[in-house]
């Protein structure tokens, strides 16, 4: 059910990550958020500082709905804790190991000297050794630090299970098709505790199916649907819930294969999901027409204007010049401007993603001013204030 976009045409926010602070040291290193926030008292006091640090920054730049920015990942290699946090903590999962892992599908093979070599070989994906439960994922608790740290809602997002699949061995499961039911219907849970909490927007991020044009897979469309719908069963009735539609973000980087939406947009309809948010800036809004015309009208669409590819920072006229293209197919109370995906994952700097999010919401303001609409005060601009 919409929440908290309701009532709120052209909102906006970021995909999730920001990139951490360089003075956040300390990693959770496998432990649970509870026993490191409870218990350590250095790592409860950065990752606190660390997200106060993401809110205020996007409270400043005027984004209507807010993020952790995905403090609780550790800091590591080209992004391994997207993965990671949930191989640590997940039952039924052994220790991840040193191995070489199939490029997502595709043909190309990795080798040393290539960026996605780096990337594959430092995921350290675990084996499935027995029967998958949530384990210590603990979403709630990292969703409630951040919410009482924002006035404005604070949106949760987190990794698919059809992507932890991707990644693991199974030893356990009849076969990936099971395996995948298991691990959706083991995080199911989780989400539900994070609504149960009044958490306003679930979103369920990078799931498979959209990657599938042009590669073999082993698990065909309509499962990974299937499946996606068994992670957020029951969520709607509790809150808003989004699918974050992506192309890769570790090291900032496209994966580089089946970077098309048009062939899988008849399921990306089938979600039970109230937005689904589409890459758009990167590759120069080329699908756009095709997205608009294919997501039902009881969906909302999240669109990137901003790249977290680039560290060029898009100007506010050029952002507004994206969303009045938008609004001549999509409604405005239908439309969310965001991030392409994450800052995070070890591309761009803190200054680059804050500039790019008040150019984002400074963007969006120019358009809401055309409309009629209440534009957003954005803090930062403050000049009776401003030091910067
Ligand atoms: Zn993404």
């Amino acid at each position: 059910m919409f929440a908290a976009t309701l009532n709120r045409p052209l909102a906006t926010t970021i995909t999730g990550s920001l990139p951490r602070p360089e003075w956040f040291t300390l990693n959770l290193a496998g432990r649970s958020m509870s026993s490191a926030l409870l218990g350590d008292y250095q790592f409860h006091e950065q990752y606190i500082d660390a997200v106060a640090s993401c809110i205020s920054d996007q409270r400043r730049a005027g984004l209507d709905i807010m993020t952790d920015g995905d403090m609780r990942f550790d800091r590591d290699i080209g992004g391994r804790a997207w993965f990671g946090y949930i191989f640590d903590r997940v039952e039924g999962l052994s220790l991840g190991a040193l191995r070489s892992l199939p490029f997502g599908g595709s043909p190309r093979e990795l080798q040393p000297g290539d960026i996605f070599h780096e990337i594959m070989v430092t995921r350290l994906p675990p084996t499935v050794t027995g029967p998958v439960s949530a384990g210590s994922l603990e979403y709630d608790i990292a969703w409630k630090t951040a919410q009482g740290l924002a006035e404005q809602p604070v949106k949760f997002g987190a990794c698919s299970a059809q992507v932890v699949d991707m990644l693991v061995i199974n030893e356990h499961y009849r076969d990936r098709q099971e395996t995948i039911m298991a691990l959706s219907q083991a995080v199911n849970g989780e989400y539900h505790k994070l609504a149960d909490a009044g958490c306003p927007i679930v979103q369920v991020e990078e799931p498979c199916f959209h990657f599938v044009e042009e590669i073999d897979w082993e698990i065909p469309p309509e499962v990974y649907v299937e499946a996606f719908n068994l992670e957020v069963a029951g969520l709607r009735d509790k809150t808003e819930v989004w699918c974050h539609t992506c192309w890769g973000n570790p090291f900032a980087q496209n994966l580089g294969y089946g970077a098309r939406y048009k062939p899988v947009l008849p399921y990306l309809d089938q979600l039970e999901v109230d937005v689904v948010t589409f890459e758009m800036k990167f590759n120069n809004f080329a699908e756009l027409t095709e997205v608009a015309a294919a997501i039902g009208k009881d969906k909302k669409i999240a669109i990137g204007v901003v790249s977290h590819r680039t560290l060029q920072v898009e100007t506010p006229e050029e952002i507004a010049e994206s969303v009045r293209q938008a609004l001549k197919l999509i409604e405005p109370e239908r439309l969310i401007l965001s991030t392409d995906c994450g800052f995070g994952r070890q591309g761009i700097s803190r200054k680059h993603a804050f500039y790019k999010m008040v150019a984002l919401v400074q963007g969006v303001n120019i358009v809401r001013r055309e409309l009629g609409l209440t534009p957003a005060v954005i803090p930062v601009e403050a000049k009776n204030l401003a030091y910067l």
